[in-house]
Order: structure tokens, then sequence, then C-alpha cells
């Protein structure tokens, strides 16, 4: 029988009565273990745990939220290598991406170990004589932190970590199809003196876990990353009981080549921001707006490198490109290139499931080009390795399709003007703008998050996460 985890609850590792279980992407005979499902009455205990412990963490010294945090990070960082591999095998993104991530999430906790001590207010003279005005923040109550699979380390990681470093008590619910991460970093929480109760691990279903959660009367606010539909939802509800919600989803991100570009730049940053792992990234360029002095050259050097993409086992050195992470995944996938297909855009590359050397979901890097921004590949978030080439006249024209989405996570442009740069970073309608860099891949210490039906509420990391994650108070004194 292979290795059962269970949930972390009040403190307690609790087993289930239901176990699913966690298969490598790349290889499905490598079982990695079960892991428990939580049903409703688990998660409302793991509320009720995170309620009771609320008192004495909202009041716990900052020096030790600061102490717990930056333990946390250093046993991440010792880890890297380890965890980034469990992290590579539930999810599927190359080894080196895998351990990318985890640094990244042991870097976010080291951050908002500072940040725990960083926390300040403001004083001011009240407009009423012998009166002042103290403005102080205070953590918001119990907080439910549900997260997707594509970053299954670094996303709990940028919520756990302002969520606890501002004295809030935290219940997290895991994306089902990779719980191996999260459970791994429960441990190591665990392992690093996490008061019983203050950090709680509920792993299952979001219909089931999940809902429970935003229904909560306990859970002040509810931090999710996610699909849209599922983010609408989840808002609905948190909003009908006045329970702060934010909401970090899915985009169709632009990245406009101009005639003027470096191509070798261009090329890499497509390939990197559209590709590089499996393309799976709300910040993934899924539209390349190239125009036409340098289309069908970009275009040309784009398919060569794409020829020369080595996907294959997450593993494996050199795979440059992981499997797609599950079978209903890598479906949706299938039918946008079918979708791509009769809607007229052209095939340049890819467009079919590959054979590796290990039974796994494998895809080939998919390139559409002649097609326009009006199709569906163009407008609805696909979320794998699948690219189109819009054609436009000029900066003008590229600039207006970039920005004619629903969505505004991030936007890039590659060129050599300072004026066209410049003005792309005014009037790119996105929370995130990338100059000669790919879309995907952002620091740790600055917000996150976009505009439109890309993002909703406070803006994510850096110290803008105080926003989220602490609630104002204004006191006023007549001493
Ligand atoms: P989903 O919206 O399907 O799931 C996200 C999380 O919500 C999962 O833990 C899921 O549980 C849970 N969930 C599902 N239904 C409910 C519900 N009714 N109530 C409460 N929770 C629920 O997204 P994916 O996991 O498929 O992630 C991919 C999506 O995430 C993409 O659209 C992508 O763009 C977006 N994303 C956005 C990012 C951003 O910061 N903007 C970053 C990364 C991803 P379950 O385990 O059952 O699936």
């Amino acid at each position: 029988m292979s290795t059962q985890f269970s949930n972390y609850i009040g403190g307690e590792w609790i087993s289930s009565s239901s176990w699913i279980p966690n298969r490598n992407p790349s290889d499905l005979n490598d079982a990695i273990g079960e892991y428990a499902q939580a049903d409703a009455g688990q998660t409302n205990a793991a509320v009720t745990a995170a309620a009771h412990a609320l008192p004495a963490w909202s009041v716990s010294s900052i020096q030790e939220r600061a102490n717990l945090l930056d333990k946390v990070g250093s046993e991440i960082l010792a880890r890297k290598d380890e965890l980034g591999r469990l992290l590579s095998r539930e999810e599927g993104k190359t080894l080196p991406e895998g351990v990318g991530e985890t640094i990244r999430a042991g870097q976010i906790f080291k951050f908002f170990a500072g940040e725990a001590l960083r926390l300040s207010g403001e004083k001011l003279p009240s407009v009423r004589p012998g009166i002042h005005v103290d403005i102080t923040r205070e953590p918001v109550g119990v907080v439910g932190l549900i997260t997707p699979w594509n970053f299954p380390l670094a996303i709990p990681a940028w919520k756990i970590a302002p969520a606890l470093a501002f004295g809030n008590t935290v219940v997290l619910k895991p994306a089902q199809w990779t719980p191996g991460s999260a459970w791994a970093l429960t441990e190591l929480l665990a392992n690093s003196g996490v008061p019983a109760g203050v950090f709680n691990l509920v792993m299952g279903s979001g219909s089931v876990v999940g809902e429970a959660l935003v229904e909560h009367p306990e859970v002040a606010a509810i931090s999710f990353t996610g699909s849209m539909e599922t983010g609408r939802g989840i808002a609905r509800k948190a909003v009908a009981r006045m329970a702060k919600v934010q909401l970090e989803m899915g985009s169709k991100n632009p990245l406009v080549v101009l005639d003027d570009a470096d191509l070798s730049i261009a090329v890499n940053v497509a390939v990197q921001g559209a590709y590089f792992s499996t393309g799976q990234r709300c910040t993934a360029s899924s539209r390349l707006i190239v125009t036409e002095g340098i289309h069908d050259r970009f275009v040309t050097a784009l398919r060569e490198r794409l020829a020369s993409l080595r996907v294959g086992d997450a593993l494996t050195p050199g795979t440059e490109m992981g499997p797609v992470a599950q079978q209903p995944q890598l479906d949706q996938d299938l039918e946008y290139i079918g979708v791509g297909q009769r809607e007229g855009a052209r095939l340049a590359h890819g467009g079919a499931r590959l054979r590796g050397e290990t039974d796994g979901y494998y895809l080939a890097p998919t390139l559409f080009v002649d097609a326009t921004n009006a199709m569906r590949i163009a407008r609805e978030e696909i979320f794998g390795p699948i690219a189109c080439v819009i054609r436009a006249r000029n900066y003008d024209e590229a600039l207006a399709i970039a920005n004619d989405t629903d969505t505004g996570l991030c936007a890039g442009i590659v060129t050599t003007s300072l004026k066209h740069a410049a003005h792309f970073s005014r009037h790119a309608q996105f929370g995130m703008v990338m100059v000669n860099l790919p879309t995907a891949g952002v620091d740790y210490h600055v917000p996150f998050g976009g505009r439109k039906a890309s993002s909703y509420g406070p803006r994510e990391q850096g110290r803008y996460a105080a926003e989220f994650y602490t609630t104002v108070k204004t006191t006023y004194v007549a001493p």
C-alpha cells in the first residue's frame, strides 16, 4: 500500500475515511502517495481550531512570528532539492522550475519574517485640540486560503506567510491534483513549531472543502487563486456574508513584438513566456501580437526553436518542457487545438499528443499563426503550451489588440524603442507590464495582480499584502 498523508487540524494529523492517489504526470506508473480527503465536518473542525488559536496568535510578539517564518524559510531553502523534486514529480514542471519555485517559497517566508517586524501605523494630530489619532493595523481573523495546482508551493507560501506574519490564523485548502507540496509545507510548519490551530491543512475537493470554508461564518477572509468561474462563485458567497475576499485568476496575456525588436530576445521571451512550465501559468503569453515588418522572421525563428524544444519527463536533466499536469487539462488543451483549426487559424507547430519514454501527459508545444483576436483561442484561457500569433500593422494596432480582452494580468513588449516601451507601460491595461522580458516570471517582494476579470480585491505579495491580511483601526485619544 502506498504512503498515506493526513490532514493537519488543531496541531494533530487527522486521518480520513477517504483518500485519493497522487500520480506523477510524467510517469503514470509512479504513485506519490494517497492523500486524505476531508469532509465538511473536518473542514469545520479546522476552522474551529483556527478560531480557538486566534486570540493568542493575534497578540503574539512580532519577534515570535518573525522567528517562525524565518525558520520555515530557512528549512525550505535547505531542502530545496528534495521539495523541488516532489513539486516537479506531482505537477510536471521541470526540475529546475520545481527547485526555482521552492527557492521562491523560501524567500517569501523570509521576506514576510521581516514584514512582521515592519508593520507600522500612523499617529496624527486630531482636528480637535488636545486629542491625537492612532491608526493601527490588526489581523483580520481566521483566513481561508484556496490554491490551484500550477504553483503548488509558491502560491500557498505567498498566502500563508503574510497571513501568519500579521497575526491571522489559517486554514489552507490546496488543489486536489497537487496536495503533496502543500502537505510537505505543512509538515515543515508543524516541525518548525507553529502553535496548534494557528495553521491547518484540509485537503479535499473544492465542492466540499472549498465551499465549506467559503461559507463558514468564522472565516473572516478568503484568498483564492484559480479559475475565473470558481472565483466568481466564491466572491458571490463571501460577499453575501460580508467576508473579505481576494481573487487572483486567469488571463489572456499579450506579448507584443515590434519591428525594431532584437529577434533572438523576442523568440526567447516568447518561448519562455508561452511554453515554459508547459504554459500552465496565469502569466503565460498566449497571444503573440507581431508587427508586419518582423512577423515572418519571428514566426520562422520561433518554429525553429520549438522544433528543438526538449519535451519529456520533468525529472530528466535537460528537459525544457514537462508534461501537462492531468488528463482533464490535456483534454482541454487538445479540444482548444481543434477549436483553433476550425476557427481558421493555421497550425504552424505541434498540435498533437507526444509519446514519451514514460507514460505521461505529453503535448507538443503548439503554435497557431494567422489568428485573429476575435477567435476563441485568443479570447479564452487555455492554460497549456499553446500560443497564437496575431499580425498587427503597427504599434498602435498592436496596443489596441493587446488591450482588447476581458482580462488584465500581465502584458509584455519586445522593442528597442524607449518611446514605445514607455508608452506601452503607461497604456497597457494590465496589472503587470514586462519590457523585453517574458510575461511569466516575477519577483517575490513586489505586488502581484491584475485588472479587469483577472483579479479582485487588494494585491498579493510585497508590502501590499498587508492590505488584505490586516484591517485598519483608528483610535482617538484624549490624554
Ligand atoms: P480552479 O478554480 O478549478 O481551482 C482552484 C482551487 O479552487 C482548487 O483548490 C479547487 O479545488 C478550488 N475550488 C474548486 N471549486 C470550488 C468551489 N466551488 N468553492 C471553493 N473552492 C473551489 O482552478 P485550477 O486549480 O484549475 O487552477 C487553474 C486556474 O488558476 C487557471 O485558470 C489560472 O489562470 C488560475 N491561476 C491564476 C493565478 C493568478 O495569480 N492570477 C496563478 C495561478 C493560477 P479542487 O481541488 O477541487 O480543484
